[in-house]
């Protein structure tokens, strides 16, 4: 069995160096929820994090793990997205320089965002240019280190902090479902569960249009898919990543899908009933449970919500689409 990228103590160690940083987010409960699925659901709000969405535990943790010259010099991170505001506030806190990534096209609240928590932005043509060589290029002139948005020990174990607080709150828990992209957030939650609720079951759950995962995960390879279309943004990577998939290889029991209509569905579950925004992206492990995907029958299942950046106008028109 291969040496895997983290153990439960770098999920521990992440959870002291994160501790007055990130916000303790609430883990909440619902009744209908509880009907639809015929068992007891928790969901972990990381909607409520810092910045919107779990990736503040990831960034914030690789950031503080800088040497001395890495951080007198900053990070560079290549995002459209979450990863890029949560750079940008990490190294703000810890008073060192980011440059972002981002495409030309990206929405103008996420540039103006990562730019309000201080970060420098440096936009490029999705279709012309290829950000690994400008992120690659400005690392090398200036010294700046990069950060993957998943497939890195560090972010690996900041992102499984979730899990622990979850399994804190609750206690022990039959299934644990968490969105996946490159697989960051579930190989680190998949260490978490691994140690504090051994007998649980950790279920990946990515979009319908884009199942990489579930396709590497069956077949024991990584396997590479084009770009995809899915309202899920966040979770819209190519394959997992080499630290990422051995860890879910070892840990997960299993990866599920659904749809974008699923996640409409979802969405509109939490702005109704629960009084909580959701991003698509954020809703992919919840959509999964309240479409019964898996067998939750007098079970006690956690649920990570993953984000909550979401233009209110495209929330709304989504919404609105499917009603
Ligand atoms: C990045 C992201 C994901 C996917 O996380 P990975 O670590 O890439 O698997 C899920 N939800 C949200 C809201 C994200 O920003």
């Amino acid at each position: 069995m291969p040496d895997l990228a983290i153990s439960y103590e770098d999920v521990v160690d992440a959870q002291e160096r994160l501790d007055g940083v990130a916000h303790r987010t609430p883990t909440l409960t619902s009744m209908t929820a509880d009907a639809i699925v015929g068992g007891q659901v928790f969901f972990k709000c990381e909607n409520m994090q810092r910045m919107g969405a779990f990736k503040f535990r990831g960034a914030y943790n690789a950031l503080a793990l800088f040497t001395p010259e890495q951080k007198a010099a900053g990070a560079v991170a290549f995002s459209s997205g979450n990863h890029a505001q949560a750079t940008a506030l990490s190294a703000r806190l810890l008073g060192m320089r980011a440059v972002l990534v981002m495409p030309n096209d990206a929405p103008g609240s996420k540039v103006a965002a990562t730019r309000g928590y201080g970060g420098e932005v440096v936009l490029y043509d999705r279709y012309t240019e290829n950000r690994e060589e400008i992120g690659r290029r400005l690392a090398d002139e200036q010294g700046l280190t990069l950060v993957p948005p998943y497939d890195h020990p560090h972010v690996m174990a900041g992102q499984g902090t979730a899990a622990v607080e979850l399994f804190e709150d609750v206690g022990l828990l039959d299934l644990l479902l968490v969105p996946l992209g490159g697989g960051g957030l579930l190989s680190g939650c998949a260490v978490a569960a691994h140690a504090l609720s051994p007998d649980c079951r950790v279920i990946g759950v990515e979009p319908e249009a884009g199942n990489d995962g579930q396709r590497s995960f069956r077949s024991g390879e990584i396997v590479h898919i084009e770009t995809l279309k899915t309202i899920a943004d966040g979770a819209q990577t190519l394959h997992l990543g080499n630290y990422t998939f051995p860890v879910i290889q070892q840990m997960v029991g299993d990866i599920v899908t659904v749809s974008d209509a699923e996640l409409v569905e979802a969405m509109s579950f939490f702005a109704s009933r629960m009084k909580l925004i959701v991003e698509p992206t954020g809703s992919l492990a919840a959509a999964a449970v309240l479409q019964k995907k898996i067998d939750t029958e007098g079970k006690r299942i956690g649920v990570l919500l993953s984000g909550g950046n979401v233009d209110l106008a495209r929330f709304a028109d989504l919404v609105k689409a499917a009603s």
